[in-house]
């Protein structure tokens, strides 16, 4: 198959849909990928390095799209990507359709085969394409909010660890999941006194297992996540609903009887967020101050890293590229129901129940 990665044209997006490592992986199963100059460039990747694994580079997007058989992206395409996407061509991509209907509405029309990392499935139940970036937000929280407690941004001016002879900070993170987990081991490796609370037991079963005294497990239940919020220096928002808007688990009152220079990091805030006073925020500019805490709430964090974003995000989708490569999209799918799930638009029709239901199209 002959595979294309045009450069991401999305604001401040550095990331790239194939590391050349992976180029050479499909390379080495006899596929043909084709680069746009300069794809890697905002993470290190130069076109040599695609060109000593095999790969080939192509001077604009316009050619990339015209030639290959399968786009690999990682941002949903812009208006004048989805103009270039042509019937039976295979987009596989983050898509975030739901939202989106003008986005869908070219999909549609372009009859092309869009295949959308986001709701591709596991046996677990889990979303494995999802998984990497809130591995990398998660970890990145800790680091966010390490900062957010400096007195430079107007936090308490404590540090995470302590030293010895003075008391570490307290971090209670919400949300026991991939965030959750991710945020407890870098809090717990920075050396903080780590709370995490979840509503799921098994959640904080598996969490006991895996860190077993270095950290305190609490069924979040309202009372419960008051005082743990109340007494933290630094609060973790990881919380998720599938499909839903984020609940709003601290209230402004909460806020407001924080400690002054205590800091929240609402990682759900793609999904809304779970404070109360909780606004996206950029990476140009990542928080604010309400009632003296400081709020950290980009909504793209694996952003700011996108080199080891892309790696990650690499990691989890080559074998579903090299399947869909070696076999064709459609015994692909048909071999992989968690890959078909995958399957947002296909030659003219939507085919995910949740953005047909949100957009109003039939399924
Ligand atoms: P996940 O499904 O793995 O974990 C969510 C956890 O929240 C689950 O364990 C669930 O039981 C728990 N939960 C639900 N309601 C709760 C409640 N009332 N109290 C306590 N716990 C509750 O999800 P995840 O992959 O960890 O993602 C978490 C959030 O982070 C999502 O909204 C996701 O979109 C977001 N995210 C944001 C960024 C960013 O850049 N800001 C990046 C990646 C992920």
């Amino acid at each position: 198959m002959l595979i294309g990665v045009p450069k991401e044209i999305k604001n401040h997006e550095y990331r790239v849909g194939m590391v050349p490592a992976s180029a050479s992986e499909l390379i080495h199963h006899g596929h043909q990928v084709i680069v746009e100059t300069n794809a890697g460039s905002g993470i290190g990747f130069s076109d040599e390095d695609y060109i000593a694994v095999g790969a080939e580079i192509r001077q604009t997007a316009e050619e990339v799209f015209a030639e290959a058989e399968m786009i690999v992206k990682v941002k949903e395409p812009l208006a004048e990507e989805r103009a270039r996407l042509r019937e039976d061509q295979i987009l596989f991509t983050y898509l975030h359709l739901a939202p989106d209907l003008p986005q869908t509405q070219d999909l549609i029309k372009s009859k092309s085969i869009c295949i959308a990392y986001e709701t591709v499935t596991s046996d677990q139940g889990s979303l494995p394409l999802l998984a990497p970036m809130s591995e990398v937000a998660g970890r990145m929280s800790i680091q966010a909010g390490a900062q957010c407690l400096e007195k430079s941004k107007q936090g308490r001016g404590m540090l995470l660890g302590g030293v010895p002879g003075v008391s570490p900070a307290k971090v209670v993170i919400i949300g026991g999941g991939v965030v959750g987990t991710n945020a407890a081991q870098m809090a717990i490796g920075m050396g903080a006194k780590v709370v995490i609370l979840d509503r799921n037991i098994d959640v904080l079963r598996r969490l006991d297992a895996q860190f077993g005294a270095q950290l305190e497990t609490v069924f979040s239940s309202k009372d419960a996540l008051e005082s743990h919020v109340l007494s933290a220096d630094l609060v973790i928002g990881g919380v998720l609903i599938p499909g839903a808007a984020a609940p709003k688990l601290v209230t402004e009152e909460m806020i407001s009887r924080m400690k002054p220079g205590s800091a929240v990091v609402d990682v759900a805030i793609d999904q809304g967020g779970c404070f109360a006073t909780s606004k996206p925020t950029t990476h140009a500019e990542p928080t604010y101050i309400v009632d003296d805490v400081v709020h950290y709430c980009v909504a793209n964090m694996p952003g700011a890293v996108p080199r080891t974003s892309t790696f990650a995000l690499n990691n989890a989708t080559l074998p579903y590229i090299i399947s869909i490569a070696n076999n064709g999209y459609k015994a692909a799918l048909e071999a992989d129901k968690h890959l078909l799930n995958g399957l947002n638009v296909h030659k003219g029709m939507v085919t995910h129940k949740s953005v047909a239901d949100n957009l109003g199209f039939e399924f």
